[in-house]
């Protein structure tokens, strides 16, 4: 035997949200009065049994309740009065009426308010027409057939009324009584408000039916969408059984069945329809070999299962209504997705979105909103597409691209699409920063480099970026150096043994002895920081990242130009730069010094050198001597000087020979 659930079967949305309503608040151990339902919360003994057990009173009108009690109202409604009442007394009210019901009374109270004659067609001894007729004043009028279509017909003619429906009531009726009114002639405002879980139930109950050897309809036998599917089911299937339980199974009118279809009203609480399988399983089946008992219960556990919040569910727009849309998902519970969770643009409406049958996948924000709906997000599955990336833009090193939004403590906020990551502010940039604000508004590259999705988290980092990007930009920079080359650079900065030199993204040290041919005490003699010089590379050490330049490479070396520049008896200005026993070095240019032998300092016998000349002091020599290829200079002071006394003889005895300095030298 093979049992079927309809597709549509069980608790409907409204439903499930007025007994979770009502068993939460049930469940609460502190109240100042009692709690009541008035009249039967849904029409199901079995749920209003449960409510009892849990000392929830029915009581059939406000005057059994005083101040300080709670009272649920049912979701079929209540009339206007009912909640002036309530308030008059101090009573308090848990309003559980399902909201498609509550549009059905904003359009009659406009409706009345505006003085347009209202029809609401359903039966008008069900609570939810009672109710609805209490928002019109009480002058809908009310159709329950064709025949009393007719009757109303004639006294609706010269008017425009506007059409509503009891939201159980079948289609077929709805299309009976406007073919009525459009023989009548009278033109009329229609508001469908027929609803969609019924029209579902209705439709898989037809469809079903007429598929199987038996359709079983379980419902309460005051509920009047269960008694309308039951009639449904008959009309496609004779044998058609309605049940309010197991109990009422009559088995044997099953043993023959091959296939049975399965069906449950919309007041029809999930463990009653679990019995009923299940007790057709275990006993129709037992003579069979082939019960797929336990596979079958496992489909209609997991038909009854619920989503999780995080679930990523398909299903199908059932309503779309002003700010949300009801999603069936293929479960017990329908969905509702709010407009807030829905990426829209501005102007845009949830109607301009989705239409009734449409296909959607959204993510489960919440298992229950407090008010027993199922709460979907399109806007967080795009977060959850959006994170989805960031892993795969983590995993393969890719960037994306961001737009600061805020500065919060330790960084800054980072959009990317519909989500947000965090950039601690160490991660800005490959430089310190101080201040996050000068980054804010400005989109760039970041790389991932931590996504936690369970937490909707996600960081990321510009300075991993910037640092591939000077690393790739230098390795590129070292492929096309070479020893011997000559580079442009960019003095950065000193230290006492050189100067570092940027060469277009690397660092050279141009040591203190590489910048001049001359001697140097510091760098700065000769350089300033932000200097733009040639220099010549020296070495290159690629593993160690280092690489040595010269300045004065990138110059003739002084000695090779002398025998051009200079001549035997020119009177030059020198610098004194080092002073000996035997005489003194004066430089005339850099790197290029020429010796005054102590017995040419002056024109008397000097003892001392030192008394005489003091390094850094300028003099005027005369080139007494070149020779380059020895890269000696003899120099005069005494040459330079007017002839007055004549050198001592001893000093020039105890001095060394000219000869014997520059061989010291
Ligand atoms: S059948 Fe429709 S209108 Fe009635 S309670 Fe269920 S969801 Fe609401």
């Amino acid at each position: 035997m093979e049992i079927i659930l309809a597709k549509h079967s069980g608790f409907c949305f409204g439903v499930n949200r007025a007994i979770d309503m009502a068993f939460s608040e049930a469940e609460k151990k502190e109240r100042k009065g009692r709690l009541f339902t008035c009249g039967y919360l849904i029409h199901n003994k079995e749920v209003v049994k449960r409510l009892e057990s849990m000392g929830v009173t029915m009581i059939e009108s406000l005057d059994e309740a005083a101040e300080g009690d709670t009272v649920i109202v049912r979701s079929h409604g209540e009339p206007r009065e009912f909640y002036e009442k309530a308030a008059e007394k101090g009573i308090e009210l848990i309003d559980t009426t399902c909201v498609f019901v509550k549009k059905i009374h904003d359009i009659v109270s406009k409706a009345h308010e505006e003085d347009v004659p209202v029809v609401l067609i359903g039966d008008r001894e069900h609570q939810e027409v009672k109710a609805t007729n209490g928002w019109c004043g009480y002058r809908a009028h009310l159709i329950g057939n064709a025949e009393e279509a007719k009757t109303e017909a004639e006294s609706l003619k010269g008017t425009e009324p506007i059409v509503v429906c009891q939201t159980t009531i079948k289609e077929e009726l709805l299309k009976e009584v406007l073919e009525v009114f459009d023989a009548a002639g009278i033109r009329y405002d229609i508001r469908n408000t027929i609803c969609n879980a019924t029209r579902d139930r209705q439709e898989s109950c037809a469809e079903l039916a007429s598929q199987v050897d038996a359709m079983i309809v379980i419902g309460d036998e005051r509920s009047s969408n269960s008694k309308k599917l039951y009639e449904i089911a008959k009309k496609n299937n004779k044998n058609s059984i309605f049940i309010e339980n197991a109990e009422n199974l009559l088995l044997n009118r099953l043993t023959k069945c091959n296939r049975i279809g399965c069906i449950a009203g919309a007041s029809t609480p999930e463990w009653i329809i679990k019995e009923v399988i299940s007790h057709m399983s275990e006993n129709v089946n037992k003579s069979m070999e082939q019960n797929p008992m336990m596979d079958f219960m496992d489909d209609i556990e997991k038909s009854l299962r619920l989503p999780k919040p995080g679930d990523i569910i398909d299903g199908k727009v059932d309503q779309v209504m002003g700010d949300a849309v009801i999603v069936n998902m293929g479960c017990k519970k329908d969905g509702i997705l709010r407009s807030d969770e829905v990426a829209m643009e501005e102007g845009q409406t949830l109607a301009d979105l989705y239409k009734v049958g449409d296909e959607i996948k959204a993510k489960v924000i919440k298992s229950d909103d407090g008010e027993g709906g199922i709460m979907l997000s399109t806007k967080r599955l795009v977060a959850v597409e959006n994170y989805a990336e960031l892993e795969a833009a983590m995993e393969n090193r890719e960037n994306i691209t961001v737009t600061l939004t805020r500065a919060v403590n330790g960084g800054v906020i980072a959009a990317y699409k519909e989500i947000t990551g965090f950039i601690p502010m160490s991660q800005l940039s490959d430089r310190y920063v101080e201040n996050a604000e000068e980054f804010l508004g400005q989109t760039f590259d970041v790389r991932v480099i931590r996504v936690d999705t369970k937490r909707n988290r996600a960081v990321f980092s510009r300075k991993a970026i910037l640092v591939d990007e000077k690393r790739k930009a230098v390795a590129e920079i070292w492929e096309n150096l070479n020893v011997g080359d000559i580079v442009e650079g960019k003095v950065m900065r000193f230290t006492d043994y050189g100067a570092f030199v940027d060469i277009g993204g690397v660092d050279g040290l141009l040591h203190i002895s590489e910048i001049s041919w001359g001697k140097l005490k510091h760098p700065e003699e000769v350089l300033k920081i932000g200097d733009i010089i040639n220099v010549k590379i020296l070495s290159l050490n690629e593993e160690k990242g280092k690489i040595s330049l010269g300045l004065k490479q990138t110059q003739p070396e002084p000695w090779t130009l002398v025998g051009e520049k200079y001549q035997v008896g020119d009177v030059l200005e020198g610098k004194v730069v080092q002073i000996k026993d035997y005489g003194a070095f004066v430089e005339l240019e850099a790197g290029l010094d020429g010796l005054v032998h102590i017995s040419e300092i002056a024109n008397k016998r000097v003892e001392n050198v030192f008394d005489e000349l003091k390094v850094g002091e300028t003099v005027n020599v005369k080139i007494m001597e070149i020779d380059p290829d020895k890269r000696r200079i003899s120099l005069s002071i005494k040459a330079t000087l007017p002839a007055e006394e004549p050198v001592a003889e001893e000093a020039a005895e105890e001095a060394p020979v000219e000869e014997e300095a520059k061989e010291e030298e």
